[in-house]
C-alpha cells in the first residue's frame, strides 16, 4: 500500500514532521522529486534536524529510505547529511539510491546563481541549489544518471557533447571560465565511487515491497502551489510536488496509492518570490512569524524570513483538490493561541472587483486581495494537550471550519513541532 504525504500550499507545511510520525508504522519512505533546495524540520528523541535530501524515515531503523529517480541528487549534500546524523548519535539508516536518478552537476549550482544574478529584480527567488538548471538538462536529455557514473567512456562522450553548450554559455553569457572535460569526468567518477554502496534498482525494490504488502510512504517536497503546471508559474519549482507525480518520481503504480495525506498549516507561510494574497506586513506579520513553526518562520535551508498570513481557504481548497487529498493534517495549530479572533481568507477580490472563491491563474492572482472572515480564538496554549477531545471548543471549531471548507476529513492535528505533539481527531 502506498501513501503519499504532500503539501497543500507553498511548502513548509510540516510534511517532515508528519512523515516522521507516520514512518513508525511504515516500511519504506521515498523522496520522489526536488533536491536539497528545501528543508524538512524534524524534532524527535535524537534532537532537532533539518533534512534536505534524506527521506524523513531515517530516524526509524526498520525503514528503508529511498531516493527515487525523480530526485535532483546532490551527492555530496546527501552524504554530508548522512554523516551529520551519525555524528549526532542517530543509528545508520537504511538508504537506497535509484540507479536511474540523475546527479546534480557542480555547474548546475553555478548556473543557478549566475542566472539569478542576470535576472536581477526579475529573479524567481531560487534557493540557488541548482534545481532549475538540473531539471532543464534532465528534460533536454543531457543529464547524467547515477548508472552512467560507472561507465567512464560513456561519461566522457556525453560530457564532451554537453560541455560545448555549457562552456559557450559560461564564456559568452556569464563571462566565466569554461569547464575542463577531464576535470568533469574525474569529478563525476568520484561521485560514483562515493555513492556506490547505496545504488540499486529502487523501482524493482518498491514493486516487490508493495507486492509483499509493505507500507510505502511517498514524501513530497514543497506544495501544490509550487507545481510547474498547477501552481503559481513561473514562481514555482522545476519538478512536480503532486501526489500524482509521486508514481513517476518514485516508480510505483498509480493504482497502488491508497491514501493522499495533504498537510496544511493552520495559517499561511511562503518563502520565495511570487503572489501571496494573504501576505501580512508590519507588526501583525512579525508577531505571527515570531510565534510560527518551532523557532519562528525562517526557511530551513536558506534561513530567509518566510512571508506569513492567515489561513487561505481559497488556496488550500485548490491545493487539496489538485493533490486529490483523501485526508488532511493541520499543523501549527498551537501557534494561533494568542489571538482573540482569527481571520481566515474565505474569498479573493480580483482587480476588477469580482469576488471569487476558486483559485485563479497567476496573472489574475497577481491582482487579487483577500476577503476575510473572523473565527473565535481560544486564547490559551494547547501544547501539552494529548487528546483531541481536550482541545478548547473554539479550537475544534477552527478545525471543523478547515475540514468543511476543504471538503476532506481532518484525521490528525499537530499541536507542537515534536513527534509526540500529534493528536488523532476523534469525532
Ligand atoms: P516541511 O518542509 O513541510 O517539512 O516543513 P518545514 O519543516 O520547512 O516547516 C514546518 C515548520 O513548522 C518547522 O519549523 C517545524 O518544526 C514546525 N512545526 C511542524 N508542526 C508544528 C506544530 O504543530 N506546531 C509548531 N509550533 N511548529 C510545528
Amino acid at each position: 500500500m502506498v501513501r503519499a504525504i504532500v503539501g497543500a500550499n507553498w511548502g513548509d507545511e510540516g510534511k517532515g514532521k508528519v512523515t516522521d510520525v507516520m514512518a513508525s508504522e511504515s516500511d519504506v519512505v521515498v523522496r520522489f522529486q526536488g533536491g536539497a533546495n528545501a528543508g524538512h524540520t524534524i524534532i524527535n528523541e535524537y534532537g532537532k534536524f533539518a533534512l534536505h535530501l534524506l527521506p524523513s524515515g531515517v530516524f526509524h531503523q526498520h525503514v528503508v529510505n529511498v531516493i527515487g529517480p525523480g530526485v535532483a541528487l546532490n551527492v555530496d549534500a546527501l552524504l554530508k547529511e548522512l554523516a551529520a546524523l551519525e555524528e549526532r548519535g542517530v543509528p545508520t539508516p537504511q538508504l537506497k539510491v535509484s540507479d536511474r536518478c540523475q546527479v546534480m552537476l557542480p555547474w548546475h549550482i553555478d548556473f543557478d546563481r549566475f542566472e539569478e544574478e542576470r535576472l536581477g529584480k526579475n529573479s524567481f527567488g531560487s534557493t540557488k541549489s541548482g534545481i532549475a538548471p538540473f531539471y532543464s538538462d534532465k528534460f533536454a536529455k543531457v543529464g547524467i544518471q547515477v548508472c552512467q557514473l560507472y561507465d567512464e567512456a560513456l561519461l566522457r562522450e556525453r560530457l564532451s557533447i554537453e560541455l560545448v553548450k555549457t562552456n559557450c554559455l559560461l564564456e559568452h553569457l556569464y563571462h566565466k571560465p569554461p569547464i575542463d572535460l577531464e576535470d568533469a569526468v574525474s569529478c563525476l567518477k568520484e561521485l560514483g565511487e562515493k555513492l556506490h554502496g547505496y545504488v540499486c534498482d529502487t523501482t524493482r525494490l518498491l514493486y516487490e515491497a508493495n507486492k509483499a504488502g509493505k507500507v510505502i510512504l511517498l514524501e513530497g517536497q514543497l506544495g501544490t502551489l509550487r507545481d510547474p503546471d498547477h501552481g503559481i508559474y513561473p514562481y514555482t519549482t522545476s519538478s512536480s510536488p503532486l501526489a500524482g507525480f509521486g508514481c513517476v518520481g518514485a516508480g510505483v503504480s498509480p493504482a497502488s496509492i491508497k491514501d493522499i495525506v495533504c498537510v496544511t498549516k493552520a495559517y499561511s507561510s511562503a518563502v520565495g518570490a511570487g503572489p501571496f494574497v494573504v501576505r501580512l506586513s508590519g507588526e501583525e506579520a512579525e508577531e505571527l512569524r515570531k510565534r510560527g513553526g518551532d523557532a519562528g518562520e525562517y526557511g530551513a535551508t536558506t534561513h530567509r524570513p518566510r512571508d506569513v498570513g492567515w489561513f487561505d481557504a481559497v488556496a488550500t481548497r485548490y491545493g487539496v483538490m489538485v493533490q486529490g487529498a483523501t485526508e488532511l493534517v493541520i499543523t501549527n495549530l498551537d501557534v494561533l493561541g494568542y489571538l482573540d479572533e482569527i481571520p481566515v481568507c474565505v474569498a479573493y477580490e480580483t482587480a476588477q472587483g469580482e469576488r471569487i472563491t476558486d483559485f485563479p491563474n497567476t496573472p489574475v492572482l497577481m491582482g487579487c486581495k483577500p476577503i476575510y472572515e473572523k473565527l473565535p480564538g481560544w486564547k490559551c496554549d494547547i501544547r501539552g494537550i494529548t487528546e483531541y477531545s481536550k482541545l478548547p471548543e473554539a479550537c475544534r471549531a477552527y478545525v471543523d471550519f478547515i475540514e468543511s471548507t476543504c471538503g476532506v476529513p481532518v484525521k490528525l492535528v499537530s499541536n507542537g513541532p515534536k513527534r509526540e505533539e500529534t493528536l488523532v481527531r476523534q469525532r
